[in-house]
C-alpha cells in the first residue's frame, strides 16, 4: 500500500478494491487504449478528468484509460461506479466529494493534497462530475497546479448541459426556434441582491437558458425572469440525474414551474432548461419509447459474466440491478490427460474460462487440446469464451443444452470412444450418462463451481420492487432462494414482490420450480439473446 496520510476531511474509497476491474476488463481497456492511441497516467502528472454525467457510456476512452492506470483517483459524487471501478487494486482512491456530516471538503485541502501527491512522484486523477471546467472549479484546480510547477492536463467530459438535454430528448439548439444556448449557474441566485445579478441581460437572452445547481433558487430564477421579461408561459423542463437509470424530466411552463417542481420532489442534481426547445421533450422522448423504458430488471449472474446482458438490457431502457448471486470459483480438480479422447465438451462459458485457466496454472497452452480430438462448445456463448483464448470449437449444437449434444453426434454420425466433458462442479449428470450408455468412456472434468454469494435484505428489498428478475442458471435461482429463506421469507412466491422470474433455459426453469417458483417466461433459444427477447416479450 502507497503510504499517503489522509488528510482531514477526504473521505475513504468507496470501491473496495477486490470490486475494482471485473476479470478481463483490463485486458480489453488496454486494446481500446492501443487503438485509439492514448497513453498511460505519467509519474508526477495531475489530470483533471470530466468523468461525464452519470452514464458510463459517456465517459471518454481518455478518463478511463487514466482512471485505469493512475496511481492515486480522488473523485466527487456523480461521478459514475463504473468508472471508479475501473482503478488498478493497488491505486489509492479519494472521496473528495462530501465528508461523513455531508459538508464539502475544502477546496484548499483538495488542491494541497494534489500538488503533495504529485510532488511525490504519483500519478493523479482527479475525477469531476460532467466537465472539469464547466461549473467544476477546474480553473481553479489547474491555476494552483501550474503556479505550483505541477504538470497538469484537462480532460474533458461530456457537460450535464449537453448530455443530460440528449437524453432527455432536448435539443439545446433548434432550427427556427432557438439559435444559442447558455449556460448559467442557479447556484446563489436566490441570496444575490438584484442588482448583482444580470437578471435583464438573462432574461432576454436570445435563445435556451440552461440553469445548473438551480434547484434551491428555482422560485427566486423564475419569477425574476419574469418580472425581467421572459414569457410567463416559456417552457421549462426539469432534467433529473440525467443520463442514469434514474433520470426523471419535469414540464411546465416558468410561472408555475416552482410550484409544480416542489409538488414532483425534485432533488438535485437536476438542470433547468428554460426556452421553447424545453417543451420539444414530450415529442422527442426517445429513452420513454424504448422497449423496457420505465422497467426494473435484476440480473443475477455472476459479476464478470452480467456486464454484456446488463448493458444490453440497458439499452433497451431497462433499469438495471445488478445482484450477482453467484461467483464462480476453481476447484482443485486436476486438468484431465487429454491423450486419447476423441471428444472434448465445454459445457458453459464459465467451463471455458475454467479449462484456460487450469491449462495456464498447469504450465499449457491451447496446444494442449491439440490432442483431445474434436471440440465440442454447448452455446454460442461458450465458444465465444474458447475463443478468446484462441480456441476454435468444431461444433456448436443447434440447441445449447447437453440434449443438444446427443442430437448433434447423431445427426453427423460421429462415434466418440473416450469423451472428456468440461462443466461445472454438481452440474447435470445427463450428458455423461448418456455417452455412458453408448459405450464412451467419459471423463468429468469439474474445474470450477459456482458458490452463493448471500444477498442483503437491502438487496433483496430491491429485488422484490422489480419488475423482472433473470436467471441464467439453476444456481442463481438456489443462491436467491436460500438468501431469501436467510431472510426470514417462508413463501419464496411473496418474498420475490413483483419481480417475475424469467428462465434462461429448462435446466433453470426446473430448478426455479423444484423451489417453489413457477418461471414466468423461459427462453427460447437458451441464450442471452433468448433471454433478452423472453424479457422484452413479458415486459413490455
Ligand atoms: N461539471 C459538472 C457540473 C457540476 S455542478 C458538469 O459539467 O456537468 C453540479 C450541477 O451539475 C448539479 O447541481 C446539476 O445542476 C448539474 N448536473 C450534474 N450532473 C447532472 C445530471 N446527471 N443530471 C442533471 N444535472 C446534473
Amino acid at each position: 500500500m502507497l503510504d499517503v496520510a489522509e488528510p482531514r476531511g477526504i473521505g475513504k474509497h468507496f470501491v473496495a478494491p477486490e470490486a475494482r476491474r471485473g476479470a478481463g476488463d483490463g485486458a480489453r481497456l488496454d486494446e481500446l487504449a492501443a487503438a485509439l492511441r492514448l497513453g498511460a497516467a505519467e509519474p508526477g502528472v495531475v489530470y483533471l478528468v470530466g468523468a461525464g454525467p452519470g452514464d458510463p457510456g459517456l465517459v471518454t476512452a481518455r478518463a478511463a484509460r487514466l482512471v485505469a492506470t493512475a496511481d492515486v483517483i480522488l473523485h466527487d459524487l456523480l461521478v459514475a461506479r463504473e468508472l471508479i471501478a475501473l482503478a488498478r487494486p493497488d491505486a489509492e482512491l479519494y472521496d473528495v466529494g462530501k465528508v461523513g456530516d455531508g459538508r464539502h471538503v475544502a477546496q484548499e485541502d483538495t488542491n494541497d493534497l494534489l500538488v503533495r501527491l504529485a510532488g511525490e512522484g504519483r500519478s493523479v486523477v482527479r475525477l469531476k462530475g460532467g466537465d472539469p471546467m464547466v461549473f467544476g472549479r477546474g480553473g481553479e484546480e489547474l491555476g494552483e497546479l501550474l503556479a505550483a510547477g505541477v504538470r497538469a492536463e484537462v480532460v474533458a467530459g461530456v457537460t450535464s448541459g449537453t448530455g443530460a438535454l440528449a437524453s432527455a430528448g432536448i435539443p439545446g439548439t433548434h432550427r427556427g426556434v432557438a439559435q444559442a444556448v447558455a449556460f448559467v449557474t442557479g447556484h446563489g441566485a436566490g441570496d444575490t441582491p438584484d442588482g448583482d445579478r444580470d437578471w435583464k441581460s438573462l432574461a432576454t437572452f436570445p435563445g435556451t437558458l440552461v440553469f445548473y445547481m438551480a434547484v434551491k433558487a428555482l422560485p427566486d430564477i423564475a419569477r425574476e425572469l419574469v418580472a425581467h421579461g421572459r414569457p410567463a408561459d416559456e417552457p421549462v423542463a426539469i432534467i433529473e440525474r440525467g443520463t442514469t437509470d434514474r433520470q426523471r424530466t419535469t414540464r411546465g411552463p416558468l410561472s408555475e414551474i416552482a410550484g409544480i417542481a416542489r409538488r414532483a420532489k425534485v432533488r438535485a442534481p437536476a438542470l433547468v432548461v428554460v426556452g421553447p426547445v424545453a417543451a420539444l421533450a414530450d415529442q422527442l422522448d426517445w429513452r420513454g419509447v424504448r422497449p423496457l423504458a420505465g422497467k426494473a430488471v435484476v440480473v443475477t449472474r455472476a459479476g464478470d459474466q452480467a456486464g454484456t446482458l446488463a448493458g444490453r438490457l440497458r439499452g433497451l431502457g431497462a433499469a438495471v440491478l445488478e445482484l450477482p448471486a453467484i461467483e464462480i470459483v476453481p476447484t482443485s480438480a486436476p486438468l484431465p490427460d487429454f491423450a486419447g479422447c476423441d471428444l472434448l465438451t465445454v459445457t458453459s462459458p464459465a467451463a471455458a474460462g475454467a479449462l484456460w485457466d487450469a491449462l495456464r496454472a498447469a504450465g499449457l497452452d491451447a496446444r494442449a487440446l491439440a490432442a483431445a480430438g474434436t471440440l465440442v462448445a454447448i452455446g454460442p456463448g461458450t465458444a465465444d469464451a474458447l475463443s478468446k483464448h484462441g480456441i476454435v470449437a468444431d461444433l456448436i449444437p443447434k440447441r445449447a443444452v447437453s440434449e443438444g449434444l446427443i442430437e448433434a453426434l447423431d445427426e453427423l454420425g460421429v462415434a466418440p470412444r473416450r469423451a472428456i466433458i468440461v462443466q461445472a462442479e454438481g452440474g447435470r449428470a445427463l450428458l455423461a450418462d448418456e455417452l455412458g450408455r453408448r459405450g464412451v468412456e467419459v471423463t468429468t472434468a469439474a474445474l470450477h463451481r459456482t458458490q452463493s454469494v448471500p444477498l442483503t435484505d437491502e438487496q433483496l428489498a430491491t429485488l422484490a420492487s422489480a419488475d423482472a428478475v433473470l436467471f441464467a442458471s439453476g444456481s442463481a435461482a438456489k443462491s436467491v432462494a436460500s438468501s431469501l429463506t436467510a431472510s426470514g421469507a417462508t413463501d419464496l412466491r411473496a418474498a420475490l414482490g413483483s419481480a417475475r422470474p424469467i428462465a434462461i433455459g429448462p435446466t433453470t426453469a426446473t430448478a426455479l420450480r423444484d423451489l417453489g417458483l413457477q418461471p414466468a417466461a423461459v427462453s427460447d433459444p437458451h441464450t442471452i439473446d433468448g433471454l433478452i427477447d423472453a424479457t422484452v416479450a413479458l415486459l413490455s
